[in-house]
């Protein structure tokens, strides 16, 4: 059976020629639906901070086109680039790809896409089945790189081995992952690495590493490119998750819904609700937050930069004598032996 608002739909726009445009009206007003503010169809999302409510197509077309402004403020892409895309399988970042999969076929630059293998049994597996058949019908070529290829240790290995209290899996998986997408990167020839990160994902960040006393990383929050030689990107991280959710759900595209078992691990997902929750109340409060962060973060730069050096073991960049992954590596294996 047609969802309701599916067969109200097609009862108004596509009975059109039968009614008059003042019945429609009528119509809608007695079942309270919403016309797009841009066209003439039934609107399916209201966007609480602006008022705004939109048709499907054109609450796409919204995010492609704030996608857009995002990559050319931030000069994300240039001409004749590849763009390493990291594809988890979640809904930001097959959102990402779809997106970047369409300009690309009007702009002058190229995209894979990466998926990095933890090692999470179960949870991975399934995930690259999606992006795999996702990526097959996008023609977007696709590769792997996991953790125990590159570090000879799986995530779930690591999580056995860590010292309990000190390491969360993010941490341990986040400093694997960004290691392993700038070795992707390197090995395809790729200037960009493009993430599905939202606005959402940043807000969260700036609250962990305030409360944590991680002041330094507030420098480095900016959505743009850094000075390294291998751009880090975030295409999507001025669009809030809920509208990269409805985005995903109303062009059909097939993100894994299986969370990762790790994810309440940490402190994140508290502040997630917590940041929703004010949301409710006070419409548009992440959008202020993320304005406030972005300039907070450009002053943090410069007084949070320190040298950059080269590690004394695998001659990557780093700001120690060693760098993370290598003291992470180290430290597992201390436990190992
Ligand atoms: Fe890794 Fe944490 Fe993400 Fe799980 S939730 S994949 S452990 S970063
Ligand atoms: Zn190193």
């Amino acid at each position: 059976m047609l969802p309701l608002v599916s067969i109200l739909d097609y009862h108004i726009t596509n009975q059109a020629g039968l009614q008059s445009k003042e019945s429609d009206i009528k119509l809608r007003n007695i079942l309270k639906i919403m016309q797009c503010q841009k066209c003439e169809n039934t609107a399916v999302y209201t966007r609480k901070y602006s008022g705004e409510s939109l048709c499907s197509e054109c609450f796409s077309n919204s995010i492609l086109r704030k996608a857009a402004k995002t990559i050319s403020k931030y000069k994300m892409i240039k001409n004749d680039e590849l763009v390493v895309v990291g594809v988890s399988g979640g809904k930001d970042s097959l959102v990402l790809l779809s997106i970047l999969k369409k300009m690309s076929e009007t702009h002058n630059f190229r995209i894979i896409a990466v998926t990095i293998d933890e090692g999470i049994p179960g949870y991975r597996d399934e995930a690259l089945d999606i992006v795999k058949s996702f990526c097959s019908k996008l023609d977007v070529e696709f590769r792997t790189y996991s953790y125990k290829e590159l570090y000879d240790v799986t995530l779930s290995e690591s999580l056995e081995l860590r010292d309990e209290e000190k390491t969360t899996s993010c941490s341990i998986c986040g400093i694997f992952r960004r290691r392993a997408l700038d070795h992707a990167a390197e090995e395809l020839g790729a200037n960009v690495i493009a993430t599905g990160h939202n606005l959402d994902d940043s807000l969260q960040t700036f609250l962990i590493n305030t409360l944590s006393g991680d002041s330094n990383k507030i420098g480095w929050m900016s959505p743009g490119s850094d000075s390294k030689q291998i751009r880090k990107i975030k295409p999507l991280a001025e669009i809030y998750e809920s509208e990269i959710v409805f985005y995903a759900f109303t062009n059909d595209l097939p993100f894994q819904s299986e969370p990762c078992p790790h994810m309440n691990e940490g402190i994140r997902t508290e502040i997630r609700e917590f940041l929703n929750s004010i949301e409710d109340q006070h419409s548009g409060i992440k959008n202020n937050m993320y304005r406030s962060i972005i300039k907070i973060s450009e002053v943090m730069k410069d007084s949070s930069f320190k040298e950059k050096r080269v590690c004394s073991n695998c001659g990557n960049q780093c700001t120690g004598k060693t760098c993370a992954v290598c003291n992470m590596i180290t430290d597992l294996k201390k436990q190992r032996s």
